[in-house]
């Protein structure tokens, strides 16, 4: 590699001055990414997402019409809103073999290490190329990834694999749960308290629903499909904001409240919601149009992160081991652009640096040691790639 290709580390500083939070643009990173793949010789596709305000980017590295293999990291960072940063999240700050920033180790480190590959990958005699596919909105649901594979498909891109860097302490991981998030909104009739009777209440009805979502959530626990391969080895069911009513002296007219669905892989993820709309259907809302025939309740999904699940003897859970010299598997507690990969028949694997105990929180970071495991698992990854195709 020549001496002034930029390494992980110097790669990763200029990422993380980047405020990716996902409420804000990331274009002013993808741009420089562009930037820097343009230096390099390769041209980028960008996909935006409706408001054009944010863009995925995807690059293929090799000339081969072999299918590829995809490296994939997000863009997008939590916020650091009252967090008590000892320093500034958006500057690199490099102390005692770590580097802190917001997004060091979820998962700018990655993309950091992948780019720096980049010239390395450039100069091999790839046999099967490498994608590179950097995301928007993974933290808010990952919507950028069925974006990136919509415009793949389009494109007649068919990657044989992928890669997914969340901060994973450099192991393999090849499950972890979906996730899904609802919204219900119950509309009833408004009403001056000292006439009750003649309203709807919409929190009172809306909290029969909750009840109701609680009691299916402990059926799920205690019957519900199960996989010991997970810390919390069943689905999940939580209710998460609620919102209604304008005074104690009026019958509220409506209430909204927001569910999240923790699902295993390979079981039937609408069976919960479907429930609960039966209860509404059957149960709640006759009652409520007795009152008033306006009255209703309504069940939508709002965002779907599908679960993830790879066999351990499948070829790409075989490599990724090769390559770390480290045969232990594991599964992740949380979800990742990988469910979308895995639903789209494209076989995932998520590996990366750092730790999910430091992502999300003050002071967040990578250790120098982790992106230096990185960038050998990506040296190997190189040295695999030359290699003629066969199924990875
Ligand atoms: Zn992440």
């Amino acid at each position: 590699m020549q001496a002034d290709v930029p390494k992980s580390l110097e790669l990763l500083e200029a990422l993380i001055s980047f405020d990716t939070v996902s409420r804000n643009s990331n274009l002013g990173l993808i741009e420089w990414v562009r930037g820097y793949l343009k230096r390099l010789g390769v041209d980028a596709r960008l996909s935006y997402d409706v408001t054009e305000n944010k863009a995925n980017l995807f690059a293929t590295l090799g000339e081969s019409r072999e299918p590829g293999l995809v490296l994939c990291g997000h863009t997008d960072v939590v916020p650091v809103d009252g967090q008590p940063w000892d320093t500034d999240p958006f500057k690199a700050v490099a102390r005692e073999g770590r580097l802190y920033g917001r997004g060091s180790a979820d998962m700018k480190g990655f993309i950091a290490c992948t780019l720096a590959a980049a010239p390395l990958f450039l100069e091999a005699p790839l046999k099967r190329p490498i994608h590179l596919a950097y995301t928007y909105d993974e933290e808010v649901g990952c919507l950028g990834a069925p974006v990136l594979l919509r415009d793949l498909r389009a494109a007649g891109i068919r990657p044989s694999g992928c890669i997914v860097g969340e901060p994973t302490g450099m192991q393999v991981m090849i499950g972890h749960k979906g996730h899904r998030r609802y919204s219900c909104r119950v509309q009833g009739l408004e009403a001056h308290s000292s006439l009750a009777p003649s309203g709807v209440n919409a929190i009172e009805y809306a909290a029969r629903l909750i009840a109701r979502l609680r009691e299916i959530a402990r059926e799920l626990r205690e019957r519900g499909p199960r996989d010991e391969s997970f810390s919390v080895p069943y689905f999940t069911m939580s209710t998460g904001t609620i919102r209604g009513g304008t005074a104690a002296n009026i019958v509220p007219r409506e209430c909204e409240f927001h569910f999240d669905l923790r699902y295993l892989p390979g079981a039937d993820a609408d069976a919960p919601a479907e429930r609960l709309r039966r209860y509404a259907a059957r149960t709640l809302i006759p009652e409520m149009r007795r009152g008033s025939t306006e009255a209703n309740i309504r069940i939508e999904m709002e965002e779907d992160a599908p679960a993830l699940s790879t066999p351990s003897d499948d070829r790409l859970t075989y490599l990724g081991t090769k390559l770390l010299g480290n045969s232990r598997l594991g599964r992740v507690p949380f979800a990742t652009d990988g469910g979308h990969f895995h639903r789209a028949g494209i076989p995932t694997i998520v590996v990366g640096p750092g730790s999910i105990e430091q992502a999300h929180k003050p002071n967040e970071y990578v250790s120098i040691d982790q992106l230096a495991q990185c960038d050998r698992f990506l040296a190997n990854l190189k040295d695999e790639m030359c290699i003629p195709a066969r199924g990875v």
